[in-house]
């Protein structure tokens, strides 16, 4: 099927109140706050979190993260891929159902706005099939210009988890900013007005690799076929049709499980309440395949052990690491210079990046060459998560070198830590 299918069928999803929406409601606030207040937050002068692309920096609580910190972040990479494995294994698509940024979009904007201009589902597919009036033309423009707006500030929000949420709200932002915004808005009302539950369906990562993330173990929602059918005969479900209704995938959950739930209860909510007036307990629940439930399996063992091993490795990894990380280069286009008075002069250019958010200083030696070497570095003072190129200068008395290339290490100091870097001093030798 086309992503842009014109043939799709429409899915009018009805509202529906109960427990899991509750859930929903609950779940769907924590995230939008942790989105829409992070970009906000400043921890000692710098964005609690902020992925700066064009500085190719990650500020994450305090702490900042640059290229160097390769290992750290792939660390932070496997642990997040295999947490995602561990969850879906044990609890199937509950990530879609209650804390996907789509899920939390539509259900908790996108489809109350739609019922504010349109009415329910059933008003709703009365008007769409009918002719277009005033009163049909007023409802949509409303519903789009509400979409429009809300597009514009979830691509705002977006964009300044990269780019700083102060500039880019305050009209001081870069151009790149606001051409992401305009290309981020677009789509989200693209998605918010049409798109909807196709993303799940044919663009979503997460969904395709459900097959092989997901067991007969794992939970999902099914339905109590043995007891539901037949319908409207013997079996419990008068076929009343509400599980369906309410199903913002388009779904029927009586035909057995299908790769497009995502798990999200409004079904089992919607049955819950036919049930309720029955007097008979709910036909659609969270369950698993097998009808087993067993959290401690191969498969999760394995995970939990990776993810143990992960951490471990990453505590490891950041306790050890220095407050400052950094590089020597000897300056473009020089080797070695012999000064007036015989001293053999090598220039390097010495680059500091602190990963902290204090201010520290620092001072530069070298190892590794005659005691007599002169070291010309200016101090250097690194405010938070600040860079700074220095150049240094190595200067050796003449005849205490007995080879043309003699390795020395740039030591760099502060009053708690020191950061040694390779270097080679070039001569013409002993
Ligand atoms: S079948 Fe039920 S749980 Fe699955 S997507 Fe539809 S309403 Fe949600
Ligand atoms: S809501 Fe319950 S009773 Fe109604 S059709 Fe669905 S499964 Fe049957």
């Amino acid at each position: 099927m086309s992503l842009i299918d014109t043939a799709r069928t429409w899915v009018y999803t009805a509202s529906v109140k109960g427990r899991f929406q509750r859930y929903h409601r609950w779940s769907g606030a924590l995230l939008q706050a942790f989105f829409f207040v992070t970009p906000w937050v400043s921890v000692g002068g710098h964005p609690a979190v902020q992925i700066d692309i064009p500085g190719r920096r990650l500020y994450a609580l305090g702490s900042v993260f640059t290229p160097t910190d390769t290992l750290l972040l792939a660390i932070m990479g496997l642990f997040s891929a295999f947490a995602l494995f561990l969850f879906t294994a044990v609890y199937g698509r509950l990530w879609c159902g209650y804390a996907c940024p789509q899920t939390v979009f539509l259900e908790e904007w996108v489809r109350p706005i739609e019922k504010f201009f349109e009415g329910e589902r059933g008003v709703r597919m009365a008007r769409d099939k009918g002719p277009l009036t005033v009163d049909k033309a007023w409802r949509k423009a409303g519903k789009w210009g509400s979409y429009l707006v809300l597009s514009a500030i979830v691509a705002l929000t977006f964009v300044s988890w990269f780019s700083g949420a102060r500039d880019l709200w305050s009209g001081s932002g870069t151009f790149l900013g606001y051409s992401m915004t305009a290309a981020f808005t677009a789509l989200m009302f693209w998605n918010f007005a049409w798109f909807r539950e196709q993303f799940c369906n044919f663009l979503c990562p997460y969904a395709r690799f459900q097959g092989v993330l997901s067991d007969e173990k794992s939970l999902v929602v099914t339905y109590d076929e043995t007891r539901g059918e037949p319908r409207k005969g013997s079996g419990a479900c008068i076929d009343c049709g509400k599980c369906v209704a309410v199903c913002p995938q388009g779904i029927d959950i009586r035909t057995g499980f299908q790769l497009e739930c995502i798990a999200c209860a409004r079904c089992v909510d919607a049955c819950q309440i036919v049930m309720d007036k029955r007097g008979e307990p709910n036909l659609i629940g969270y369950g698993t395949l097998s009808g087993k439930r067993d959290v401690f399996r191969p498969r999760t063992l394995v995970y939990a052990s990776l993810l143990t091993g992960l951490a471990i490795a990453f505590i490891t990894v950041l306790v050890t690491r220095h407050s400052v990380d950094g590089f020597v280069v000897r300056a473009p286009g020089t080797t070695y210079t012999t000064d007036e008075n015989g001293w053999i002069r090598n220039t390097y250019l010495l680059r500091l990046t602190n990963h902290d958010n204090h201010t520290e200083h620092w001072d530069v030696t070298v190892s590794g060459l005659p005691e007599t070497t002169e070291v010309l570095a200016p101090a250097i003072t690194l405010e938070g998560a600040q860079t700074v190129t220095v150049p240094v200068v190595v200067r050796v008395p003449p005849g205490h070198l007995s080879a043309q290339s003699v390795p020395l290490s740039v030591v760099v100091h502060s009053h708690d830590d020191e950061l040694s870097l390779s270097a080679t001093f070039m001569s013409e030798g002993g």
